[in-house]
């Protein structure tokens, strides 16, 4: 069968290198083998992710951790700050821990701000919030640092923040913003498969974790500290998945990661140029928009932008060798969604918006 190349927000093409990668006879997790690919791998992640704290290895998408953070932080109340399909569900997940949680919602395509936190968590009620720096069902980015900035003032409460679609696209320092839990899927930006996560977990957060008695095991912070320190994970991991990352963080640093990150806000702009040449306009608040993906407008946002049948662009580019996305949740067909992150370049985005163009003149 031919391939569909994908250029949905995730899962996002995997290179044949990394495959490869993946496909290294298989170690002991407990071993020394085992230990030097963690530890070797092991400073090159606190630099993609700016900290001086051990990284974590997940074997789990996402959600896990996502899942995890609350259960190992969240005592008393998490306030969800929600703008999109991923950051809304959050919510729920908190309740279906059984944890007591509060909705600070926004329009979808409405950034947080970190005025509208300031003023739920001056009420005292709250010990941990939960924040998506990039809202992938809406292509809207917040501004990471000014919320990061209100931990000064609310130290006790726990900053939870999920990096999915933006960790390795966009520098992201973690000491720096004083945050409590950076998280990660590895199948965006990075550009691996699904299945593993990446994530760190700040001193302060460690030893809030330590007293909470019901924070299980697979995703318990302290185990992952307690392993960490000794180049492992608490149960068998997924190998393969190391594997590929140590492949590609290699990559990474081969490229430069200011390169990596031109190289992001690079291939966007060829995105939105290509929209705004067939007077198609973001979904997003100006000034917000992601730089790994584009969300189109197509009438979810009344009067931004002409609409057009997605469900036939869709088909007309997948005929040419491209899966792009038609809209996620409640915006699904009055937004579609096209992503640039992971190894795409200049070129590959060239061909891509060939591909689009001939649909569009098709439709
Ligand atoms: C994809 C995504 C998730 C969910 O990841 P899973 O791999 O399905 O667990 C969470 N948050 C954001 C921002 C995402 O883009």
């Amino acid at each position: 069968m031919a391939h569909v190349k994908l250029h949905i927000p995730g899962p996002v093409e995997v290179s044949p290198k990394t495959f490869e990668a993946m496909c290294r006879p298989m170690i002991g997790h407990r071993g020394q083998g085992f230990k030097d690919l963690y530890s070797a791998l092991q400073p090159k992640l606190q630099t993609l992710l700016g900290t001086r704290q051990l990284v974590y290895l997940s074997t789990s998408s996402a959600w896990g951790v996502m899942e995890g953070a609350l259960r190992n932080l969240t005592t008393k109340k998490v306030l969800t700050c929600m703008c999109g399909a991923f950051s809304d569900k959050w919510f729920d997940v908190a309740k279906r821990c059984g944890k007591q949680a509060e909705a600070l919602q926004v329009p979808w395509g409405s950034p947080i701000r970190a005025e509208a936190i300031e003023s739920r968590l001056a009420t005292g009620e709250f010990d941990s919030l939960t924040l998506i720096h990039n809202e992938t069902s809406t292509g809207t980015m917040s501004p990471l640092g000014e919320i990061a900035a209100l931990k000064k003032k609310f130290p006790d409460v726990m900053f939870i923040v999920d990096a999915v679609s933006s960790m390795t696209a966009v520098p992201h320092a973690f000491d720096e913003l004083g945050i409590d839990v950076l998280l990660a899927g590895t199948q965006k930006a990075f550009a691996l498969p699904p299945g593993l996560s990446v994530f760190t977990v700040s001193p302060a957060a460690l030893a809030k974790a330590a007293t909470v008695a019901d924070r299980g095991y697979y995703f318990d912070f302290v185990e992952f500290e307690k392993n960490a320190k000794d180049s492992m994970t608490p149960s068998t991991p997924s190998i393969p998945h190391i594997y590929a990352l140590a492949s590609k963080v290699d990559e990474f640093f081969a490229e430069g990661l200011e390169a990596r990150y031109a190289r992001h806000r690079y291939t966007n702009q060829m995105l939105r140029d290509w929209g705004a040449r067939h007077e198609l306009r973001l979904f997003p608040e100006a000034g917000f928009e992601s730089v790994t993906l584009c969300c189109f407008n197509n009438g979810a946002r009344a009067g931004l932008g002409r609409t057009i049948d997605v469900a036939k662009l869709q088909k007309l580019v997948k005929d040419r060798g491209f899966l792009i996305d038609g809209g996620y949740g409640k915006i699904k067909g009055t937004t579609f969604r096209v992503s640039n992150m992971g190894d795409e370049t200049p070129e590959t985005i060239q061909v891509l918006i060939g591909a689009l163009d001939e649909a569009m003149a098709k439709l």
